[in-house]
């Protein structure tokens, strides 16, 4: 089962898909972990954006690792572990200057292909999963949420990193990354008509986890013993 997560930037969509690849003991893979490891190179060895040929040469000649051990995940970048280094304030301002280039999003696309392969079950996160990766996911889910609650979660990420950032540069720069995810003329970031969406202004963690596990059981792609099987437990909704 391919279970698609798009959303906008800073929406929750990671913890949620995350989250869930873990209750569900599915595997997990983040697109936009991989758009951003690409990234800490690009700008570790000082390319500029419009350098293609240095682009194409980069990823051709990098060698990527990404595991997910049931509860968190980590990346190799040519056998450096760079976890720590993919959610910085930089990364952030740079990935989608690279992540709207057809070559590298070529080889994402590769490695969303090969993982899906290897996995029977997996939750995939990104802005494209649903419309372009595998358009025929057995379920699409969307995320969003507010941007003034996006911002607030973002700059308590970057204080974790000890990076001092305003929240009046952290409104501009989502607004900026998901308009350039928007408007992009290559697989755009867009909601797909039978996706089901969540918005994390409203819901908790646990409150979308369990409207997305009421909402698989609607569909029919599991059924309570499934649930059982792995210790969840539905809460009714309060009236
Ligand atoms: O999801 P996250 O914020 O980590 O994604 C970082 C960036 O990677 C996005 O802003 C977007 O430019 C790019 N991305 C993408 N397609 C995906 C996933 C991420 O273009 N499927």
């Amino acid at each position: 089962m391919i279970i698609a997560i798009d959303g906008t930037s800073g929406s929750g969509k990671s913890t949620i898909a995350k989250c869930l690849a873990k209750k569900l003991k599915f595997g997990f893979f983040s697109a936009g972990e991989l758009y951003r490891a690409i990234t800490v190179k690009v700008l570790d060895l000082g390319i500029n954006e419009n350098e293609d040929d240095k682009l194409k040469y980069l990823i051709e000649n990098t060698q990527i690792t990404y595991t997910f051990d049931g509860t968190s995940n980590v990346m190799y970048l040519d056998n450096e572990n760079v976890t720590n280094k993919l959610h910085t304030e930089e990364v952030s301002n740079f990935v989608s200057k690279i992540s709207c280039k057809p070559f590298i999003r070529e080889f994402v696309r590769k490695l969303q292909r090969d993982t899906a392969k290897n996995n029977e079950n997996i939750v995939m996160e990104g802005r494209d999963i649903g419309s372009v990766i595998f358009p025929d996911a057995d379920l699409k889910i969307f995320v969003d949420c507010r941007i003034d609650i996006r911002a607030e979660r973002r700059m308590a990420d970057y204080k974790k990193l000890g990076e001092d950032v305003s929240i009046e540069s952290v409104i501009e720069a989502l607004k900026d990354r998901d308009y350039r995810d928007i408007h992009r003329d290559i697989s755009p970031l867009v909601m797909c008509e039978n996706s089901f969406l969540i918005d994390t202004s409203l819901n908790s963690v646990e409150t979308s986890l369990n409207l997305i596990f009421q909402e698989m059981l609607r569909r029919d792609l599991i059924d309570t013993k499934f649930l059982e099987e792995r210790g969840i437990k539905l809460v009714e909704p309060v009236e």
